[in-house]
């Protein structure tokens, strides 16, 4: 089980084909015509308008269709969920998410101003008391590793969290998690 944190859907307005190099190569609005332009380049792939990367059409399976900007949030496993939803007060002090009580709700959504605030308080006050030391295990062969992270995994993780939290703001979506 897993917990990913993203900005919410918009509609789908149209379908962008995005080069490899980044550039927006082309623009459809409904799927049959971005299907259809698909499949046409990849018969017979060339350099698409504003690509400037003449190895750009030897990678045409990396190009993607878009339903609008599109953000795939960050990952993460239930336990680091449980402590980050707690760094960031969205787990009540109380409750013990290690846990993972089914009415403990895993699925929510703040405004991304409001997260991406959280998420700072959270970064300022540096909660180490959230990381957990791991200890080695021996084993036949390999060496386990088990019950901890690496140092400074919440902070990290905090900071990639301000970044989806900002791109939802300025995409004018909502924090969502689930
Ligand atoms: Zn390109």
């Amino acid at each position: 089980m897993s917990v990913t944190f993203f900005p919410s859907q918009s509609p789908v307005v149209g379908y962008r084909f995005e080069c490899h190099c980044g550039v927006v190569a082309a623009e459809f609005e409904t799927y049959e015509g971005a299907h259809g332009f698909l499949s046409i380049y990849k018969d017979d792939p060339y350099q698409l308008d504003g690509c400037t990367d003449e190895l750009c059409p030897m990678y045409p399976q990396i190009m993607n269709v878009y339903a609008d900007a599109h953000h795939e949030g960050l990952n993460l496993n239930n336990e680091n969920a449980a402590d980050i939803l707690r760094v960031l007060g969205l787990i009540e002090p109380g409750q013990d998410p290690a846990l993972f009580k089914p009415e403990v709700q895993w699925v929510g959504e703040l405004a991304a101003s409001d997260f991406l605030g959280r998420v700072m308080v959270a970064q300022a006050i540096s909660p180490e008391s959230a990381e957990k030391i791991g200890h080695e295990k021996p084993g036949r062969g390999a060496t386990m590793f088990e019950g901890g992270r690496e140092a400074g995994y919440i902070q990290r993780t905090l900071s990639q969290l301000a970044d989806v939290a900002d791109w939802a703001a300025k995409h004018e979506r909502t924090m969502c998690w689930g």
